[in-house]
């Protein structure tokens, strides 16, 4: 079996490789580094090099893995424990923990975000089931980091198992509690979790550091304990499969990084055919995907689709920050047959340093008016990516 391992799977620049072609590799060896901004890499299998290009390092596993695993190097710091270990923000764009933990937080919180917000998912719900001690031990080393006082894990009520486990993982803790969000997407933003939980509207482009507060994904906390604790890198991920495969949604925990889709894909039995686009990510944010993308520190959905319907009419996009946006909405219709004639954001959508965000995520708006203003432009049907039409 081959893995192939991304060389970039944060925010920042391209890792440079610090192995050869041939090199026998043990399972947690350090095989990248980053320039810059980003995140140690390391081998999630044990095996040999057997290519390195501009984009990925491609690994022979050996048929039988260990156990074990070269452990990061010691230290007391918590903060370089989670460096060495390449940790990174595992539930959106990939950016380094040990820069977003390496603040003070005054009076401030931190936030254990357990909304897995996107549809279909379900990972986080079984890691939490699996060890809720471990969260909280997890959400007890970033308030030791940033000194916050306080801690709160925000969790969808409709998560009744999850909710009872974290509730009695928690019930030595005073000074830690639990939060309810609602049950809608997108609760599992920050803004959202911070205007729900302390009452505060951050404007777009505004970080939650603002509110005083630091907000964490489960499979990063865990992996911050398991980097504290084992001194162990971040070779894994958690992910679920779902949509056209034959064993209907399954949750995989521990996958090894850089494993193929199409693997897991037939480990779910295969596709139901027909069968369309291969989704990276949950169905609102995910990005299209193939049998030969890989899974990387940021994976967490892989969806099979149903095949596009044929649509040759003229159509119109209405995007939203939150949901779909005009260039996957764009994409959607050119993969129908259909033409493009205008495209336009959700009212809500303002221009932030040169990027559309949204003014606030999860109160949207009636769009009556864009969608008159699409119709005006010619579109006979429309595609929207936001909540309200
Ligand atoms: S307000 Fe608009 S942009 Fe924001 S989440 Fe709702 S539909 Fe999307």
């Amino acid at each position: 079996m081959e893995i192939k391992i991304p060389l970039r799977q944060h925010v920042g620049g391209i890792n440079s490789p610090i192995v050869k072609l041939r090199d026998k590799v043990y399972k947690g060896q350090l095989i990248a580094v980053p320039n810059g901004l980003g995140a140690n890499i390391h081998s999630s299998v044990s095996g040999e090099i057997v290519d390195i290009d501009d984009e990925n390092i491609t690994i022979k596993a050996l048929p039988n893995q260990p156990d074990d695993y070269i452990k990061i190097k010691e230290s007391n710091d918590y903060l370089e424990l989670i460096k060495e270990a390449g940790v990174v923000g595992a539930g959106g764009a990939g950016f380094p923990t040990n820069i977003k933990l390496n603040t003070k937080l005054e009076s401030g919180f931190v936030v254990v975000n357990a909304a897995e917000c996107e549809p279909l998912l379900n990972h986080n719900m079984a890691r939490i089931m699996e060890d809720p001690d471990l969260i909280v031990r997890g959400l007890k080393y970033v308030m030791e980091i940033t000194g916050a006082k306080k801690g709160y894990i925000a969790i969808k009520p409709k998560n009744k198992e999850p909710l009872i486990e974290l509730g009695k993982a928690i019930k030595d803790y005073e000074n830690i509690e639990i939060k309810y969000l609602p049950n809608m997407y997108p609760a599992g933003d920050e803004r959202v979790i911070i205007r729900e939980l302390f009452g505060i509207i951050l404007k777009p482009g505004q970080l939650p550091l603002e509110a005083n507060v630091v907000v964490t994904n489960i499979e990063t906390i865990r992996n911050i304990v398991l980097a504290i604790e084992e001194r162990r890198p971040v070779i894994t991920k958690d992910l679920t499969v779902d949509g056209r495969i034959k064993s209907g949604e399954k949750v995989f925990l521990n996958i090894p990084i850089g494993t193929s889709i199409k693997s897991l894909i037939d480990n779910c039995g295969g596709y139901i055919e027909p069968h369309g686009e291969i989704i990276l990510g949950g169905p609102f944010m995910g990005k299209t995907g193939s049998e030969d993308s890989v899974v990387t520190k940021t994976t967490g959905g892989i969806l099979v689709a149903l095949p596009f319907p044929n649509d040759s009419r003229k159509f119109g996009v209405l995007g939203c920050e939150c949901g779909a946006q005009v260039d996957r909405l764009t994409s959607i219709v050119e993969n129908m047959g259909g033409e493009v004639v205008s495209a336009t954001n959700c009212k809500r959508m303002k221009d932030v340093n040169g990027r559309l965000r949204c003014e606030e995520p999860g109160v949207c708006p009636g769009q009556a008016e864009k969608i008159m203003y699409l119709k005006k432009n010619g579109a006979e049907a429309i595609v929207v990516g936001t909540c309200e039409t």
